[in-house]
């Protein structure tokens, strides 16, 4: 295995700093699909440009990079450009996520851990608590934490100071983030859906890594029906290849992409099960919309999280789905999708 191929080392044991981020899909018999570098990243050109100056000029003074807040829906590359970040920099990485950091002392441990130049990576950042987060502040700020010690008339606060290191949060809603947080950071990227021609070129990659072979046509299918979003593509080109070889075919070609991703559910649009259920509940059961998403989730027996995270913001981009002040429409788009007669949102009322 080459060095490209491997994840990068990420420092501490402690089960809040572990490797949990990385998604099992994305590795393989320790192969990771991962980009490592900034030229591995696909897409997303403007930011890609930004960030390269941006590292450019902190390595020039010697300093760490401003901190960098990331956000877009799950699987976009959030994770892989903070270990772009840190490959760059030349810095280590020390991971976590939101959840992760129940208490301040959890956070203190991390940070007073840091050292000069550090990358910290926390995931879905909007989920750390309050007190947590205040903490957080005087960290991104000044590289300081205050310690508060005993209560009342006797309290004390000493401040203690830690090695300047670079923050990158990730969250999939900016929105949830509270302004002062949102206000530290001073980079901030957010990543939209990928372009059919960028995921075939991110599956033929995925693919030589994974030493599979695939005609262009194959490629495009999976990109075509992998919502967007680089980590369904790679998931998806292993399934394919599962059935590729359960065929006794050497090289996918598009005959086999198609049948294998029909059998998977993922239908012509790329819409999955998930999507479908979605969208039959809004056209059926509530005539096109609106309907709230909590009535949705609670319908479907889902998190409210998982739809507004996961499902919406596709069906929003691809068009299917509009959002208004009393709920979830379905567009035209939607209704022809199941084959079912328009009916005008306002022709209902
Ligand atoms: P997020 O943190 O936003 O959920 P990840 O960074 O974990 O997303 O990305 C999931 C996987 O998708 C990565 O492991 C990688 O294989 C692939 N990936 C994401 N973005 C890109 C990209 N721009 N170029 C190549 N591969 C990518």
């Amino acid at each position: 295995m080459s060095e490209e191929t491997r994840e990068p080392l990420i420092k501490g044991s402690s089960p809040l700093v572990n490797q949990t981020q990385v998604p099992d899909e994305d590795v393989v018999l320790n192969i990771s699909l991962r980009p490592k570098k900034l030229v591995e990243f696909v897409g997303h050109k403007d930011i890609v440009d930004n960030l390269k100056i941006s590292i450019q000029a902190a390595k020039q003074r010697k300093e760490p990079m401003e901190h960098v807040l990331l956000s877009g829906p799950p699987g976009l590359g959030k994770t892989s450009l903070s270990h772009i970040i840190a490959h760059e920099m030349g810095a280590k990485i020390t991971a976590t996520s939101g959840p992760a950091i129940e208490r301040a002392g959890d956070l203190i441990g991390i940070l007073t851990n840091l050292e000069q130049g550090d990358i910290l990576f926390i995931d879905e950042i909007h989920r750390l608590s309050k007190v947590v987060e205040e903490f957080l502040y005087p960290a991104m700020e000044s590289f300081q934490i205050d310690f508060v010690i005993d209560k009342g008339p006797y309290a004390k606060t000493i401040k203690f100071n830690l090695k300047p290191f670079t923050l990158v949060g990730a969250t999939t809603r900016t929105g949830l983030l509270a302004a002062p947080l949102r206000g530290r950071f001073g980079i901030f990227y957010n990543l939209d859906f990928y372009k059919i021609e960028e995921l075939a070129k991110i599956i033929k990659h995925s693919a030589k890594v994974l030493s599979i072979e695939i005609e262009d046509d194959a490629a495009e299918e999976i990109a075509r029906r992998a919502r967007g979003t680089p980590r369904i593509a790679n998931r998806l080109l292993k399934r394919v290849r599962d059935y590729a070889q359960v065929a006794k075919i050497n090289k996918i070609n598009l005959a086999v992409a198609q049948k294998s991703l029909d059998d998977l559910g993922i239908d012509k649009a790329g819409l999955d099960d998930l999507d479908r259920k979605v969208l039959r509940l809004i056209l059926e059961s509530y005539k096109g919309g609106p309907v709230g998403v909590e009535t949705l989730a609670a319908s479907l027996n889902e998190e409210v999280d998982t739809i507004e995270d996961a499902v919406e913001p596709f069906l929003l981009n691809a068009g299917y789905l509009r959002r208004t002040s009393r709920g979830r429409t379905a567009t035209k788009l939607a209704f022809e999708h199941f084959g079912l007669k328009y009916v005008k949102q306002e022709d209902l009322f």
